[in-house]
């Protein structure tokens, strides 16, 4: 029996490898990692941004090794998965002398943003006003939601900067069953 596990296991490890190997090859950048990663701005073609925010890499590396060790057991081999392991080690690599922002492509830009709003909390986040042309830390974005009552609700959450300019603006529709402030 022992020696079936063992046989199962190698094919498990060799497949897993296999599949890992895929992953790498159309997800691992073909450019190097600055000190900044841009998270959101206007090369991404999200309108609903007016803002530039950047993180710093060697932080954002921290972030996501340690969201590999609490999730460990969980999830395990699945594509979410490689895709951290590839993006962890492609972080690691990453030169952080050079004082630049690195633009993601897509598929690396739509992996990160998975993990917005954690990534948010981060202490070297840098919000920057097109406006005030300077960079505000998240805690001083004013940002609001419009209250919500029972039925249909047009939804509009905006952040601006002290100053009061807008930096970010969606609406959407949500409906509300019971019991908010009705
Ligand atoms: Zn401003």
């Amino acid at each position: 029996m022992k020696s079936i596990n063992f046989i199962s296991r190698y094919f498990a490890a060799k497949k897993e490898a296999k599949l890992l190997a895929e992953v790498y090859a159309y997800f691992f950048p073909k450019y190097q990692c600055s000190k900044w990663l841009l998270l959101m701005g206007k090369i991404y073609r999200n309108y609903f941004y007016r803002c530039t925010i950047v993180v710093d890499s060697c932080e954002l590396l921290e972030y996501f090794r340690a969201l590999n060790e609490r999730e460990q057991g969980f999830s395990r081999g699945d594509n979410l998965r490689r895709k951290r392991t590839c993006f962890i080690d492609w972080l690691s690599e990453a030169d952080n002398k050079l004082d630049a922002v690195t633009i993601l492509d897509k598929d690396m830009k739509d992996f990160v943003q998975n993990n917005f709003y954690q990534i948010m909390d981060l202490k070297s986040i840098k919000i920057y006003c097109p406006d005030c042309k300077i960079d505000f830390k998240y805690s001083e974005i004013i940002r609001q939601n419009s209250k919500l009552h029972k039925g249909w609700n047009k939804v509009i959450s905006t952040w601006e900067c002290r100053v009061g300019h807008i930096l970010h603006r969606q609406e959407s529709v949500a409906h509300v069953f019971c019991g908010v402030g009705s």
